[in-house]
């Protein structure tokens, strides 16, 4: 259920401090402390789940209560409509953190493809 080593288990967990925009019993949402964009927000899973390669059958509601997290994030910084979700699996995609994360990203123009 949780990571010791995690560094986003310890920020569920409140052992270290963030900037909280969103905390439901499953979820936690808080903003990137490097953002990418005005809104950068992460939304975790509070049971540790290293990444999306860890979801599958039995998932279903954590899923639906994440992406339902999103839009509420979008909605709160009034960039529903036009944000961009994103979840680094790996390595070689840029993931840094060993802990399922969605990227909420908006407020700006976005290209494609992305980096
Ligand atoms: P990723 O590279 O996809 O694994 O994303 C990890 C993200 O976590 C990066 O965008 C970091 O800037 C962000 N990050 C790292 N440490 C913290 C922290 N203590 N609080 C908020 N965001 C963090």
């Amino acid at each position: 259920m949780r990571d010791p080593d995690c560094l986003f288990c310890k920020i569920v967990a409140k052992e270290i401090p963030a900037d909280t925009v969103l905390d439901r019993d499953d979820v936690l949402a808080f903003r990137d402390v490097n953002p990418q964009a005005p809104t950068h927000v992460l939304v975790v899973p509070k049971q540790h789940l290293p990444s999306l390669e860890a979801v599958g059958a039995g998932h279903e509601p954590l899923l639906a209560s994440l992406v339902d997290a999103v839009n509420e994030v979008a909605r709160a910084d009034g960039v529903d409509g036009g944000y961009r979700m994103v979840t680094n699996v790996g390595r070689a995609a840029g993931q840094s953190v060993d802990h399922l994360h969605l990227h909420v990203l908006g407020g700006r123009t976005m290209t494609w493809p992305p980096g």
